[in-house]
């Protein structure tokens, strides 16, 4: 169970993969990435081994912008559906998430019988990303903060949408992440490992913080929407 993210000016897939790599102590029974790539989010993911997801895609992929996960299940068995990322009906938003949402049955059964949306698989993630499409008029940080209203349980997630190629949103409570400042290139992770490669100057986000990032900028705001400073964290050991 692990996240990473990326933004910037460098093709993304090469920093998820070393990134989750690095995340592979934390224990995983599947792995999977999201990215924008000419205008559209694609995902790719399967159980089984990081190096099964290596088979599956090409590490020179054209996209600046994308999530990676691995998944300790905890709602739905190891398979290659219930993998993350999980994504609404028409693959606009992209969402990789750690922890368990309690109340996802409720709201499951709010957009299946009310909303009349058909579930792509059996996790308590998946709520999450039709939420946030619910919620969804242009902004995706607005749409998160309305869906996370809605939330209860340990999360951190991470976002991308097809419709904002220069932005990643992430949320956390309960659950670890961080940020770790390029230039010119941002990234989220579950862990300063992941970072190591890339970065040593860490944000550390706390509980019901979000974040909003661009490959120039990194914004902290608490649950009031309220923006928060934050001292940057340089990691001086290997
Ligand atoms: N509860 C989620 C699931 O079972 C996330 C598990 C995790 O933290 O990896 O898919």
């Amino acid at each position: 169970c692990g996240i990473v993210g990326y933004i910037g000016k460098n093709k993304a897939v090469p920093y998820l993969i070393e990134g989750l790599s690095k995340l592979e102590y934390r224990g995983y029974d599947s792995a999977g990435i999201a990215v924008n790539i000419g205008g559209e989010v694609k995902v790719y993911k399967t159980k089984g081994r990081l190096k099964n997801l290596e088979n599956i895609i090409d590490m020179d992929m054209d996209t600046v912008l994308g999530i990676g996960h691995t998944r300790w299940a905890t709602h739905g068995a190891p398979s290659d559906l219930n993998a993350h990322p999980h994504t609404n009906l028409n693959d606009t938003i992209a969402v990789i998430h750690n922890g368990i949402i309690e109340n996802y049955m409720e709201i499951k059964e709010w957009l299946m019988h009310d909303k009349k949306i058909a579930f792509k698989s059996e996790t308590d993630t998946e709520v999450i990303a039709h939420l946030i499409d619910y919620y969804y008029e242009g902004d995706l940080l607005r749409a998160v903060r309305k869906a996370v209203d809605r939330m209860e349980g340990a999360y951190a997630i991470g976002v991308i949408a097809k419709d904002e190629p220069e932005r990643l949103v992430a949320v956390r409570k309960d659950s670890p992440l961080i940020v770790g400042l390029g230039e010119n290139e941002n990234f989220i992770a579950s862990d300063i490992p992941a970072l190591l490669k890339y970065t040593r100057e860490i944000l550390l986000i706390e509980n019901d913080e979000f974040v909003d990032l661009t490959k120039d900028s990194v914004t902290i705001y608490n649950s009031l929407g309220q923006v928060q400073e934050r001292d940057i964290y340089k990691v001086t050991w290997d």
